[in-house]
């Protein structure tokens, strides 16, 4: 049976944007153009919504939101768990989507895409246990409070993982009982426009779940329109400089998760080939295109040159190519612009006296990707920390690696710069590994680990890498609003003014 998430498979489907329920024409025929990044090939288009567009899906949101913020939670609940459910049978199609409009690997779009459900299921599970609190308080009064939903809110995603990220927003935002208009990337736009229409097909009302596609326009259309109570982003430190500064005008809350220079401490005692093993998925996995890459590695001294060596090493084995090939392990970067950022990164880590140690030479790829955005596993040693490449965020494949001598020197190391996202600390010494985690900057640390994401781990950074948490309680709670009730209980009726008497 072909399913929806097949049917955008093939290249240039076009069925517009999606709200109130259905696909829907846009207003004018303006398109932006989705290319494979693997082929540098025009994939398909999608419509460039425009505020009257926008206007439209804000509109159908406000239509279904008096019903769905009334449903009882439980009910809610049943919606998301079908939801769940449909999502789970389009995974193999979804991930096929994502690596072809990506060009991350198939196997691991395959890993992510299998727990994305598990969002819908803790969030439609935990919003049941959401209960208010009452207390007996002085001069004989009962206080209630109760959570109420936002209204329509807006969720604006990034590419890197176009259906992951949005659903950590979407899944809380409709166990709180909102409606969402969601406005995904520009560069991986069809993933969303389909998980919308499975929202539909697993039964949610009309105008629950609705996408407009666009540029930063589009977006901003949306985060200026009226009827948006809730403006949740993840995205580019200067686009969250943007629109928290709309949300702020608007006095209207915002969840910002934004951009990263993540640091890796490496101990002296460090399992080294465990910690090689793991911090080199840290850094290559979706071709570096992760809010918290391991970009930024700090070494002891001790193990530096060992270190350096393996990882360098096992860099150069990485295998590049077709990114549906099952075998493939690194596809390309997104686009030209991006490939031209790690290319002009690279250029000036070499004069500002940085060694390369792994991505030099030629890439060995089929004739058919040779114009891709391909970018070699690249690793730099001795990189100072006024170096750009050790203060900015490349999002590509491109690392540096620093040597410290002691823990004060790699905390200041890892504090330096303005981001605080993700850490990751490697040491066989828990309690040093311990002691370093109270002192670095970040939002989500590991020990040990890098990159783990689960529906119950608060996720979220802090500085320039933004404010807000997903995932967990929090994230449910961000998207409601508690109310109070008082109630008097006290006999009798107060009388302030008793005795007073103006012409009296
Ligand atoms: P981006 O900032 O270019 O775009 C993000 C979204 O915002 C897109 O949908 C875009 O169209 C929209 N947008 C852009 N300008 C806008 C404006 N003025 N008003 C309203 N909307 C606007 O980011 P990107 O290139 O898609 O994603 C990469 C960035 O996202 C990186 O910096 C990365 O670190 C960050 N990111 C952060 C997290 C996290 O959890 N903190 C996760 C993934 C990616």
């Amino acid at each position: 049976m072909t399913t929806l998430s097949d049917e955008f498979l093939i290249p240039g489907t076009n069925k517009g944007i999606f709200y109130g329920g259905k696909f829907q024409k846009p207003n004018h025929s303006a398109v932006i153009k989705v290319l494979n990044p693997a082929k540098a090939q025009l994939f398909t288009t999608v419509p460039d919504a425009t505020a009257d567009d926008v206007q439209a899906a804000v509109s159908a949101a406000r239509s279904a939101f008096a019903s769905w913020s009334e449903l009882d939670s439980l009910d809610r609940s049943r919606y998301l768990h079908k939801f769940a459910n449909v999502l789970r049978t389009n995974i193999a199609s979804l991930a096929l989507l994502e690596s072809t409009i990506t060009g991350r690997s198939i196997r691991e779009m395959n890993a992510q895409m299998a727990r994305i459900p598990e969002w819908l299921e803790y969030f439609a599970s935990i919003a049941i246990g959401l209960e208010g609190e009452s207390n007996v308080v002085k001069g004989g009064y009962v206080t209630m409070t109760h959570y109420e939903s936002l209204g329509p809110v807006a969720l604006l995603t990034p590419w890197n993982h176009p259906v992951l990220i949005l659903v950590k927003k979407l899944a809380a935002a409709l166990a709180a009982g909102n409606t969402c208009v969601i406005k995904p990337s520009e560069l991986a736009p069809v993933s969303p426009l389909v998980l919308a229409a499975l929202a539909t097909e697993a039964g949610l009302p009309d105008g629950v779940v609705n996408v407009v596609t666009g540029g930063p326009a589009t977006g901003a259309a949306l985060c200026a329109a009226d009827d948006i109570h809730y403006i949740d982003l993840t995205g580019g430190t200067e686009t969250g400089r943007k629109v928290a500064g709309v949300a702020g005008e608007r006095l209207i809350r915002t969840t910002m998760e934004l951009g990263g220079k993540t640091p890796i401490i490496v101990c002296e005692d460090a399992d080294i080939e465990a910690t090689i093993a793991g911090t080199l998925f840290s850094a290559f996995v979706a071709s570096g295109q992760t809010c918290v890459s391991g970009a930024r590695f700090l070494v002891h001294d001790k193990i530096y040159d060992h270190f350096v060596e393996g990882l360098a090493g096992r860099a150069e084995q990485i295998r590049i190519g077709d990114p549906l090939d099952k075998a493939t392990q690194m596809g390309p970067v997104i686009s030209q612009r991006s490939k031209e950022r790690c290319l002009s990164m690279i250029a000036q880590a070499k004069t500002e006296g940085a060694k390369m140690v792994a991505g030099a030479g030629p890439l060995d790829l089929p004739k058919e990707f040779t114009n891709g955005f391909y970018v070699r596993p690249t690793v730099f040693k001795d990189v100072e920390p006024h170096c750009k490449l050790f203060l900015e965020e490349v999002f590509g494949p491109v690392i540096s690696i620093t040597r410290f001598h002691n823990d004060d020197e790699a905390i200041v190391m890892a504090n330096t710069g303005t981001f605080g996202l993700g850490v990751s600390i490697w040491s066989r010494d828990i309690t040093q590994a311990h002691r370093l985690s109270l002192k670095v900057r970040g939002g989500v640390v590991w020990l040990n680990d890098h990159h783990r994401n689960d529906p119950r781990s608060v996720w979220g950074g802090v500085r320039d890498s933004g404010f807000g948490k997903e995932n967990g309680w929090d994230a449910l709670r961000a998207y409601l609003t508690k109310k109070s009730v008082i109630v008097r209980t006290a006999a009798g009726h107060d009388d302030w003014f008793k005795g007073s008497a103006r012409y009296g």
